[in-house]
């Protein structure tokens, strides 16, 4: 901002002296060194503080947008990322399949050893999934407080399986409080043509339900 004020400054003073010239005689100096150099001087400021004002704006935009998808605790994508993602997933050409993975008995985690156990595992949750999704045909969000959802493009229902078992083992791995092993539900399933979004979720997401009813740590698949 100091840049365009003074930048301004210069710029109107600079017209001042023009005007000025049309009401009274003055030297030619003033008109060469300040009619033109004021001027000039003026506008190259304002220009150089325009251009620091909009780069400034950008990076805010930038970092505002990024926030604005990304989950603070985890640095995943959130689930406005997600509903996006699928979107255009759905687009595009191959077979696309969605998992939907819930912490079991979060709740109980959370009362046995308190809210930052249960912040730090899903850190850790949210970092497998992360090292996961530097695979190109995956990508993974935080979409609610313990609930995630990892979309697969261009996949087999084998490697998909693989995939979910791997998920599974990977969060086995991942220690509650240095104690217990972390349990997951996922469910999954594929993508049918002519299946509209909302329904597309919805099913994978019974198929969560049903990996609950059938004892949790497991995955369920949707058809
Ligand atoms: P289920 O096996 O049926 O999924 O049981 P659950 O206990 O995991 O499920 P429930 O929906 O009853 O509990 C989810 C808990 O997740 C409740 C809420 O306090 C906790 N939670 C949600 N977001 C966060 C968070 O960001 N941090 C922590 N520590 N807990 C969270
Ligand atoms: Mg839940
Ligand atoms: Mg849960």
């Amino acid at each position: 901002m100091l840049y365009v004020r003074y930048g301004l400054l210069l710029w109107i003073a600079g017209g001042t002296f023009d005007l000025m010239d049309e009401i009274v005689v003055q030297p030619r100096w003033v008109a060469y060194y300040c009619e033109d150099l004021l001027r000039l001087s003026g506008m190259f400021i304002t220009a150089v503080g325009i251009y620091r004002i909009i780069s400034r704006i950008n990076l805010l935009y930038v970092d505002a947008r990024s926030r604005s998808l990304h989950d603070e605790l985890t640095q995943l994508p959130n689930r406005r990322f997600f509903i996006d993602t699928i979107k255009e997933k759905l687009q595009q050409p191959g077979p696309l399949a969605l998992m939907i993975l819930d912490i079991d008995f979060f709740k109980k985690i959370n009362d046995t050893w308190g809210h930052l156990v249960g912040d730090e595992v899903l850190f850790n949750l949210g970092r497998m999934l992360s090292d996961l999704a530097r695979n190109p045909q995956i990508s993974a969000a935080r979409i609610g407080g313990e609930e995630f959802a990892i979309i697969v493009h261009g996949v087999d229902q084998p490697a998909a399986n693989t995939l979910a078992d791997t998920i599974l083992r990977q969060a086995a791995a991942i220690m509650v409080n240095n104690q217990q092993p972390l349990s997951v539900s996922i469910g999954i399933g594929f993508h049918h043509a002519q299946e509209s979004q909302e329904s597309f979720i919805k099913k994978v997401d019974e198929a969560l339900y049903a990996a609950k009813h059938n004892g949790r740590g497991r995955v369920e698949w949707a058809w």
